[in-house]
């Protein structure tokens, strides 16, 4: 089968993914084979061939927004069926027994292993995952559409549930890729004023068309206090822009796997007036599982560029580049 692995992380320019031939895994126990049908880009993807995350594995695949079909069951597996249409997201595994997992915070599990950086992912023909932590995936979406849900979709709607936003409140969003897109729609249904930071263009139109009320650029003023805010650029120097546009008591959420550093923050300008600075750690299977419902009930559109998978590395390029609107799907083809 074909499959990318991470070579040398490093900058996309040189190319630290090369495209391999390998056999098709078998799965072990408790683990299904899945035919890859498509994979969702995700910034993660791009962190880990840059370098900015650490390689946990020599030569993984990476790729954790995998839809595809059930082709083979290992033992102990009745979970599903072979046939049947499935989602990959990027929690792989937890040990179900340390006081995070027993409080129902298995996203901080210090055990915890994750798609694409300590299994093998989806930029591949066949992925092997573990079929306690592979999701069932709604209707009323195309195979493409259903790939950014399953990690830009669940993050976003965890980053949601971690900035607080109270009923009708006003939400500034920073950044607006594949991740942002689908949080603001949650939002906007939820009856929530959107403000939307952004250096591409393309995206504050598209953050205009889902329903936002103003788009401006990344460090502009916001036209009204906030009540929270999402940084889901992976920019450091947003932190005290957005400090600075809430109101008194506001929560400021960071979504993303990494940020760059932020700049000294003062408390008495930053975080003064109970300003809330938190960050956001993968989520639980219970995220996926009630953003996947809210998907469907809200029928979400996903905004998503198509690249056939011969092609990640341009994919993780134009990603690199902002060259991208909505979320990049590699089909299998
Ligand atoms: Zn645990
Ligand atoms: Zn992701």
């Amino acid at each position: 089968m074909r499959a990318w692995a991470v070579d040398q992380p490093g900058p996309m320019a040189p190319g630290p993914l090369k495209l391999l031939a390998r056999p098709v895994p078998e799965p072990g126990p408790g683990e299904l084979l899945i035919r890859g049908l498509c994979c969702g880009v995700c910034r993660t993807d791009l962190h880990l061939a840059e370098g900015d995350l650490p390689q946990r594995r020599p030569l993984v695949t990476p790729g954790h927004e995998v839809v595809g079909e059930v082709v083979a069951a290992g033992p102990g597996t009745t979970r599903f069926g072979i046939g049947d249409r499935v989602g990959v997201a990027w929690l792989a595994g937890t040990d179900g027994s340390c006081r995070y997992c027993r409080a129902g915070s298995e996203n901080l599990c210090p055990a915890s292993v994750y798609t694409g950086w300590d299994r093998d992912g989806g930029y591949a023909d066949y992925v092997v995952a573990a079929a306690a932590y592979v999701h069932p995936l709604p209707g009323g979406f195309s195979d493409a559409e259903l790939a950014p849900l399953l990690c830009a979709g669940i993050i976003g709607y965890r980053a949601l549930l971690r900035a607080e936003l109270p009923p009708g409140g006003r939400l500034g969003i920073y950044g607006f890729g594949g991740s942002a897109h689908l949080a603001a729609q949650v939002a906007i249904a939820g009856g929530a004023a959107v403000h939307v930071f952004t250096r591409a263009a393309a995206a504050g139109e598209l953050a205009l068309d889902l329903g936002a009320v103003s788009a401006q650029g990344s460090f502009d003023p916001a036209p009204e206090p906030l009540d929270s805010a999402i940084i889901f650029a992976p920019a450091g120097e947003l932190v005290r822009a957005a400090l600075a546009n809430l109101d008194r008591g506001g929560t400021l959420a960071i979504a993303g796997i990494h940020l760059t550093d932020i700049p000294a923050l003062s408390y008495e300008r930053d975080l003064f007036q109970e300003r809330t600075l938190r960050s956001v750690t993968a989520n639980t299977r219970g995220d996926a599982e009630a953003f996947l419902r809210l998907a469907e009930r809200l029928r979400l559109r996903v905004e998503v560029t198509h690249y056939p998978l011969d092609r990640a590395d341009q994919a993780l390029s134009d990603l690199a580049a902002d060259r991208i609107t909505g979320a990049a799907v590699l089909l299998a083809g």
